[in-house]
């Protein structure tokens, strides 16, 4: 990988592909397929805001693979929100999907807007109009939504009811992510939290840490950071910081998690103001003296500014891309042992593709059963890509590359080159 940032996280994506690619002598056009998306689709979506004013939004889908089956990836409401970022992040669904085995390829979407200046009438109307005008090109056989930042099973809910009645009934398996009414699933909502937590716990008994004696610290504190944080918190590992957009909070003898949590639930989603803790920026959260690092919150959040200053042993990539491939290097030669992000985090779409399952089969399974599955799933896949590291003597990115590359790229050979 260059030692040099990457000018998108487009480019950065496809640098970590070709990386990991360069080794496996894959055949050329499998190669050549992988590094372009299939499509990518680009829709403006009008609204008549609260004031009657009519504004024009813009969304995007793009799918980069479909081989080894219906295209999946959340769907993000941020004003940063862009073409080469939706890109990006539709290329790591498709790895994550194949790191964990899961019969889905890779999308993921966006609309670019701050759902904090929209009224909840308003999130309904862009919601809908974006649902519409993405009909043609979602279905439970096709691709299939779930949230992301800015987005929430309410959201779901609403594209659900959308392409329903564009199609005279009920169709509950082209959302995932819904709630539990209209077909979500039990344990979605912590599902990537509790896969992120028990990656934390592989991890550090893989490095022979003991759990009791580590400190942790998670930037951002929303669904992600939130969940990891409260299963961590039952786990025994001390969680000494965490952070949301406007600034972090810090007690090295460990955060009230639980109380936290409910804090957070009557401040507006913010940890803004909760007791017992000094503040730290979010760049200083990233450098404190901990253990553990765990990036929950957007892309690039270590790169080559702040690598070198990072003291955790262990970083758990709960957010895509929070490290940038120049970092990585960094990171490697100071030993920090990473679990990437397209197996940290993919305890959400894993526990996604059990709601499809659920949603298909009309049989709905406990909560147990759900956490159940997805720990088994995720201990799987943790313990293929550590063998892959070990055996081909290569670092835990390369190795979850390495597996989720072999599997994509068998799916390609075997359904071979149209027409
Ligand atoms: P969320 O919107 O629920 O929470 C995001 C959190 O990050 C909030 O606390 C927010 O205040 C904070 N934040 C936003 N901008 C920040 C900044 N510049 N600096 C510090 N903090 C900032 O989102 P989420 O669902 O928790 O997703 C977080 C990350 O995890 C994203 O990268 C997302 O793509 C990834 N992810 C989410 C899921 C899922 O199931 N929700 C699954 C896989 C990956």
């Amino acid at each position: 990988m260059a030692e040099r940032e990457h000018e998108t996280s487009f480019d950065m994506a496809i640098a970590q592909f070709d990386a990991a690619a360069a080794p496996m002598h894959l055949e050329d056009h499998i190669w050549a397929r992988l590094r372009k998306c299939k499509m990518v689709v680009s829709l403006s979506v009008p609204i008549e805001r609260d004031d009657g004013k009519v504004e024009v939004y813009d969304g995007f889908r793009s799918y980069h693979n479909d081989w080894r089956g219906p295209t999946k990836g959340g769907i993000r409401f941020h004003p940063g929100v862009n073409i080469d970022e939706v890109k990006a992040l539709s290329v790591w669904m498709t790895w994550k999907c194949a790191v964990m085995d899961i019969p889905f390829g890779g999308a993921k979407g966006g609309v670019v807007c701050d759902p904090g200046a929209l009224s909840q009438r308003e999130m309904e109307k862009l919601t809908r109009r974006f649902a519409f005008e993405l009909s043609p090109f979602i279905s439970p056989m096709k691709d299939v939504p779930a949230p992301d930042m800015g987005t929430n099973p309410q959201t779901m809910a609403w594209i659900m009811d959308t392409y329903s009645i564009l199609h005279g009934y009920s169709v509950t398996g082209v959302v995932t992510g819904k709630p539990l009414a209209i077909g979500g699933t039990s344990g979605r909502l912590e599902a990537t939290g509790e896969g992120v937590a028990g990656c934390t716990l592989l991890a550090l008994k893989e490095m022979g840490a003991n759990k009791d004696a580590m400190t942790c610290a998670i930037q951002g504190f929303g669904n992600v950071g939130s969940n990891t944080a409260l299963a961590l918190h039952r786990e025994g590992v001390k969680v000494a910081a965490v952070s949301d957009v406007f600034g972090g909070l810090y007690n090295p003898k460990g955060l009230d998690v639980p109380a936290m949590a409910e804090y957070v639930r009557g401040n507006k989603g913010s940890i803004q103001g909760f007791k017992g803790a000094d503040a730290v920026t979010n760049d200083e959260l990233l450098e404190l003296p901990v253990d553990i690092l765990i990036p929950a919150a957007l892309e690039n959040a270590i790169s080559l500014g702040n690598a070198d200053r990072v003291k955790a042993k262990l970083i758990v990539e709960a957010a895509n891309g929070p490290v940038t491939p120049a970092a990585d290097l960094i990171l490697y030669a100071k030993n920090i042992f990473i679990v990437p992000d397209i197996l940290a985090n993919a305890g959400g779409v894993t526990v996604s593709y059990f709601e499809w399952v659920q949603n298909f089969s009309a049989i709905r399974w406990s909560r147990d059963r759900v956490l159940g599955e997805l720990k088994r799933v995720m201990a799987e896949s943790f313990s293929d890509v550590m063998e892959i590291a070990k055996r081909e003597r290569v670092n835990t990115r390369m190795a979850a590359y390495t597996l989720a590359l072999t599997r994509v790229a068998e799916a390609g050979r075997i359904r071979g080159l149209f027409p």
